[in-house]
């Protein structure tokens, strides 16, 4: 069995979201708000990394980007991006794609949220189980953690674009680390060692299974519907359903 960890947590979370997204190859045509400011502000540090610049317009995520080269980028110049991993797992093997390695070998990961607290945010990394993968794959027991707050303010409707544009760079200039904050996430060997058999069996049932059941306690998780919800109870496969595309 090959698997990412974002494949293992959609299978652990909804069987049928899993089923619909890596056996039927299905993803909506458009992505929600959240991912597609997540997937753009990615897309410039991804460039900064690369070549110490990025393309500049009037986005939220155009102010996020500076906002990270400005607090954290110094903390990191010189990592690389995007490094791809493989992992044996007992029999299976797990892959994955990191946005960047430190000098000290520890990965980097870069997220945005739109949560108001960032201690929240810490506390909840207690059990996020792709920084636990990035730990199995690396052998470091570290992993670097940057998280940029999306500006949670409207534009108003006498404001132009620029001046709007200029308010939302300005917001990251008061309670700074509130908005845009690093954070070095430690396990020790005995953590990532129950990480792996846990993983373990989760690939070797994820191998054998044949009821992807429905878990609807997942369908608005992370405060949004689920984005398989409109093809869910109808899908079958062969069918081409509106709004969503193959891989
Ligand atoms: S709508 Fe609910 S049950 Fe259906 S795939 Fe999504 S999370 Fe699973």
């Amino acid at each position: 069995m090959r698997a990412s960890i974002s494949s293992i947590k959609l299978y652990k979370a909804c069987r049928r979201a899993y089923q619909l997204k890596y056996i039927n190859r299905l993803v909506p045509m458009q992505k929600a708000d959240a991912l597609e400011t997540g997937t753009n502000y990615h897309a410039k540090l991804e460039q900064l990394y690369k070549t110490g610049d990025f393309d500049k317009d009037l986005t939220k995520e155009t102010a996020m980007a500076l906002a990270y080269k400005r607090w954290i980028y110094p903390l990191f110049v010189g990592q690389s991006a995007e490094d791809r991993f493989e992992c044996r797992v007992g029999k299976h093997t797990l892959v994955g794609i990191t946005d960047g390695i430190a000098a000290d070998g520890c990965i980097i990961e870069h997220k945005t949220t739109s949560l108001l607290s960032l201690d929240e945010y810490e506390y909840n990394l207690q059990w996020d189980e792709q920084l636990m993968a990035y730990m199995l794959a690396t052998g470091a027991r570290k992993v670097y953690y940057t998280v940029c707050r999306k500006p949670n303010i409207r534009q108003k409707a006498s404001e132009s674009d620029e001046e709007f544009f200029e308010r939302m760079c300005d917001w990251y200039y008061t309670d700074t680390d509130d908005k845009i904050r690093l954070f070095e996430i430690t396990k020790t060997d005995a953590e990532i060692e129950a990480f792996r058999k846990s993983l373990n069996e989760v690939m070797t049932e994820m191998e054998y299974t044949v009821d992807y059941y429905k878990n609807t306690c997942h369908c608005h998780s992370w405060g949004r519907q689920c984005e398989y919800a409109s093809i869910c109870l109808t899908y079958r496969p062969g069918d081409t359903p509106a709004n969503f595309e193959t891989w």
